[in-house]
């Protein structure tokens, strides 16, 4: 199972940064983000087998992670993968703070941190033609989050499809 520990947007947010999404799909080529895949990762598990995967479900749900309102004003790119995404112009050291904690709990479940230093970003756009987000019009949004969600990631010919397993933090 491929699992993942990412925010979801709350539903206005949630409209918000899809109304971004076919801003950068026009400016930029390559293929949207369907609204309901919106995220923010947090951590990237990879392969965990299912037994592991029922253990940490219970384990997170028990965490309370610190709440905290991240501000995303700038699109952003990855070559590699050809990503436009939505992010943030500064570090944020909440986000920052909230990230390092989670490996650190994580840590104590066995899982390994990346090596690659870590940027917020919510992903728009795969497979972009462009990667040139200069013309893109300004913004500013502000994700309030309480609660970090375990997502199960299953990889389709249609694109990933993404299952909530366990929330850590108050409703
Ligand atoms: P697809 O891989 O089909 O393009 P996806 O990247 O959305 O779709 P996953 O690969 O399952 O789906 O990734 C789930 C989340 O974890 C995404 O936000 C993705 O960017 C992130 N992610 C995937 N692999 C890694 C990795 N090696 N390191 C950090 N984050 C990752
Ligand atoms: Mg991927």
């Amino acid at each position: 199972m491929r699992l993942f520990r990412a925010l979801e947007p709350a539903a206005e947010l949630r409209d918000a940064l899809g109304r971004l999404a076919p801003q950068a799909r026009r400016h930029c080529g390559g293929r949207r983000v369907p609204d309901e895949n919106l995220h923010l990762t947090l951590a990237f598990l990879g392969e965990v087998d299912e037994a592991r995967a029922e253990r940490l479900s219970r384990w997170v749900s028990r965490l309370r992670p610190s709440p905290g309102s991240w501000t995303l004003d700038t699109f952003g790119s990855f070559r590699g993968p050809g990503i436009v995404w939505a992010g943030g112009s500064h570090p944020d050291p909440l986000l920052g703070g909230l990230h390092h904690r989670l490996w650190d709990e994580l840590a104590l479940q066995g899982f390994a941190p990346p090596a690659k230093a870590y940027t917020p970003h919510v992903t728009l756009v795969r497979r972009a033609d462009s990667l040139d987000t200069s013309a893109l019009p300004d913004f500013e949004l502000h994700w309030h989050y309480h609660q970090v969600t375990l997502i199960l990631s299953v990889l389709t010919d249609e694109g990933p499809r993404y299952y909530p397993l366990a929330l850590s933090g108050q409703a």
